[in-house]
């Protein structure tokens, strides 16, 4: 049998058939793709405003900036992470402190969240950045209201969870991204991620200040714009007006994601299904996975079960030709973050799931039969 890994791309001849269209084409970068996979990820969201970016790490450093988060200022986010989600503070010169998750979602723990805050004093922290993890949607509503409260920005990961939602209290959908609670979301489109463009990313808000301002630290801070200039010498003319960056997508990614959006729902659709076998065979079995309540809709990133021998389980499942994935090191434990203080106790809950998480192979090209393997191995070491 191939090798199944814990999650891979799932590439169309009408993907390659764009990305060959714009190598023929004037545009490599910079082109007329960038606004159309804008407006059509835009579209599927459920938000007003999207800015394509090189990655999703860009897209994490370009909206603590637009955010106008200042060096010392502090920052929230979750141990369960990639790194990145809290990194992009530091990169603004920001400091970054984590609150502890919940252990049946693996999500932040608003709780520990709101007991940060009512334990500090006014004004100690500027944001909030929680993740969407493995898929399943953040409560933006009830975490707005702490925001609001305490006057905190929100910065939403939702690189897991293009397609995933909740319920509010007024019965409404809210869409990972829509820009109903939060201020500005970020999604990725590395290969493993639900929509590959190779490397990509998108911010998406419904605040058009934000976006302008994005726009402009996209390309350097430097823009053309003529009502934005504030002298103009001719036809070449340009100003920068901030200090931005070079966190453009180019045409042939962005004509990736344009084709790869046609079937984002049915690979939602498909997560779902697999999701479904797994957890009808662990809850056979007794083995625990993550918790998805009532209200939210998974968009199943990843299938993450809980099992006390790890370890022997990931080795066996490798012997077999399956790459399963421990998602993640707790971010507080990695020597960088420990350098700065931060020690194995600190974040209890984190750490007893870090323990014994495994994430299963999950994609939409995921065979019947290679899902069949993937839980005959499981039990045959877990039962
Ligand atoms: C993938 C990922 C990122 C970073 O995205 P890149 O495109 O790889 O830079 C950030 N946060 C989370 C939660 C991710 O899964």
């Amino acid at each position: 049998m191939k090798a199944i890994p814990y999650g891979r791309q799932h590439i169309t001849q009408k993907d390659i058939d764009g990305v060959v269209e714009v190598l023929k084409s004037d545009y490599m970068t910079q082109g007329p793709r960038i606004a159309e996979f804008e407006t059509k990820f835009a579209d599927y969201i459920g938000c007003k405003y999207a800015v394509a970016v090189s990655n999703g790490t860009a897209a994490l450093h370009l909206s603590v900036l637009a955010l106008g988060l200042r060096p010392g200022e502090k920052v929230i986010t979750t141990p369960i992470t990639f790194a990145a989600s809290a990194n992009c503070v530091l990169y603004a010169g920001g400091i970054v402190d984590f609150a502890d998750i919940c252990p049946k979602t693996f999500l932040i723990d608003l709780d520990k969240i709101e007991e940060k805050l009512a334990n500090s004093p006014a004004g100690s922290y500027k944001g909030i950045i929680p993740v969407d993890f493995g898929g399943l949607p953040v409560d933006t509503e009830r975490l707005r209201q702490i925001a609001d409260k305490y006057d905190l920005w929100i910065l939403e990961d939702a690189c897991h969870a293009p397609g995933a939602y909740f319920t509010n209290t007024q019965e409404q959908r809210i869409y990972c991204g829509d820009g109903t609670y939060a201020d500005l979301s970020i999604f990725s489109f590395h290969p493993v991620k639900h929509i590959a463009t190779g490397e990509g990313g998108m911010i998406t808000t419904n605040n058009k200040d934000l976006y302008e301002k994005l726009l402009l630290l996209r390309t350097h801070g430097i823009t053309k714009s003529v009502d934005l200039l504030t002298e103009n010498h001719g036809g070449w003319y340009y100003e920068m007006h901030e200090l931005g960056y070079n966190y453009r997508l180019p045409d042939l990614s962005a004509s990736l994601g344009i084709t790869q959006l046609d079937n984002a729902e049915a690979g939602v659709q498909k997560r779902k299904q697999i999701a479904k076998k797994y957890q009808q065979a662990f809850d056979e079995l007794g083995i625990s996975y993550q918790i998805c309540p009532d209200n939210t809709y998974n968009a199943y990133h990843l299938f993450i079960i809980l099992v006390k021998n790890r370890k022997e389980l990931y080795n066996k499942l490798r012997e077999n030709n399956i790459f399963s994935q421990v998602h993640y090191i707790p971010v507080h434990l990695q020597p960088f973050y420990k350098n700065k203080g931060w020690n194995k106790g600190d974040l209890p809950q984190a750490e007893a799931y870090y323990e014994q998480c495994l994430s299963l192979p999950m994609y939409p090209t995921l065979t019947d039969e290679e899902q069949d393997f993937v839980i005959e191995k499981v039990k045959e070491v877990c039962v």
